[in-house]
């Protein structure tokens, strides 16, 4: 299948109401409480003044000082003329049939990465992109095709989100597929709400660890944006030394991409296994912090047609995890065009499945969502730098 952008139904094209911040003045998107303090006081106003502010910015999402009206009018002044709440610029938004919206981000210096929107029956989640391109070049992955350009910053990663919470809120279309017909925990969800996040975009997550852990700080902080850390998932691709620090210090939970049971396979598919072998990462998986069955392991698992889906395979996937509480999410390969593997077929797939739900496991198959859209990670970042070189 060849497809590019020109292809795709409506895509929608729109850029940011809100300028990119002149750099004399502080952006307060992807500073943190103490820092919302800091700037407060240095604009001399108590640092509580801070709080409130960020209460404005993070959970209101007001951009425009004026209307921030439990602030003073002398206040309101100082602000707009110090002070800027920005948003990145959208290059092009793409709905998908199926209710899946995807973004592509161009941030202040001309760099694209993608953040995608997933509506589901009981949450929206929003997968979110760390860096743009990657090192990793994992072989099923098409942003493993793209060379790493650089870390995103936190106030990047935060971008990403606030741009996704001012469509949802706007009730725009797309978060009206989500029917949150069964809350976890009694919560009452909130159809106009991103509810969870996923690191799970363009780039390793835990190789741009500090922006990602400030940037996850902002947004479960319960005064602002309040997405509860049990509703937040870092992937890694296996950064086994990383991985302890997430559970500590971010202390969300943690999604690996697997893909195989071999080391010579996965050598291959996810060639960080080279360094970090599959022992060693489920030595790290079984030491996560606070792994319990509310907080398992989610082991990524890509159906690549001939390649890993034989129910040998799936026999020793679950000897692997065995004692390790854990989630298989089976995802049956997206391909794009010049991709080097097929899908599985959906009688395989659910053969698979079936001995690891026979183990214990829930097993979810995550079918392929906006394919019409391209929303397989880094497809659409590709297709639009090959239209724009063509031109
Ligand atoms: S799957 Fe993730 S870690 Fe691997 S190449 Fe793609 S973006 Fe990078």
């Amino acid at each position: 299948m060849t497809t590019n952008l020109a292809s795709i139904s409506s895509p929608t094209r729109a850029t940011s109401v809100v300028p990119a911040p002149e750099p004399d003045r502080i952006d307060l998107i992807g500073k943190d409480m103490a820092e919302f303090g800091t700037i407060a006081e240095n604009l001399g106003m108590p640092s509580w003044r801070g709080k409130q502010l960020w209460g404005w910015v993070y959970h209101h999402r007001e951009t425009d000082f004026s209307q921030m009206t439990n602030l003073s009018k002398d206040l309101r002044n100082v602000l707009d003329e110090t002070c800027v709440v920005s948003r990145p610029d959208v290059a092009s938004r793409h709905i998908s049939i199926d209710g899946t919206v995807k973004w592509l981000i161009k941030f202040a210096d001309g760099n694209l990465a993608e953040t995608v929107l997933i509506p589901e029956a009981d949450r929206l989640t929003l997968c979110i992109s760390s860096q743009v391109g990657c090192t990793l070049n994992c072989k099923f992955c098409h942003t493993g095709t793209q060379k790493l350009v650089r870390n995103l910053t936190a106030a990047e990663i935060v971008g990403q989100l606030m741009v996704a919470r001012d469509y949802v809120a706007s009730g725009a279309p797309g978060s009206e597929h989500a029917h949150f017909t069964a809350p976890e925990n009694g919560e009452t969800p909130d159809p106009h709400r991103v509810s969870n996040i996923v690191m799970m975009g363009m780039g390793e997550p835990l190789y741009n660890f500090d922006n990602v852990k400030k940037a996850l700080d902002i947004a479960t902080h319960n005064e602002g944006v309040a997405i509860s850390k049990r509703r937040v998932t870092v992937s890694t691709a296996g950064v086994v030394p990383m991985m302890e620090r997430c559970g500590t210090e971010i202390g969300v939970k943690l999604a690996v991409s697997l893909h195989a049971v071999t080391d010579e396979l996965r050598d291959v598919i996810v060639p960080i296994n080279r360094k970090y072998p599959i022992s060693e990462l489920l030595t790290a998986c079984r030491n996560y912090p606070d792994v319990r069955n509310s907080r398992r392991i989610t082991f990524e698992y890509i159906l690549l047609k001939g390649v890993n889906d034989s129910l040998a395979d799936a026999r020793e996937l679950v000897r692997l995890i065995k004692g390790i509480p854990s989630k298989i999410n089976l995802i049956p390969f997206n391909p794009w065009p010049g991709a080097p593997y097929e899908r599985s077929s959906d009688k395989v797939i659910e053969a698979f499945a079936q001995i690891v739900r026979d183990a214990g496991y829930p097993s979810p198959v995550r079918r392929p969502r906006g394919e019409d859209i391209l929303a397989a990670c880094g497809q659409l970042k590709s297709a639009s730098e090959r239209q724009r070189k063509s031109k």
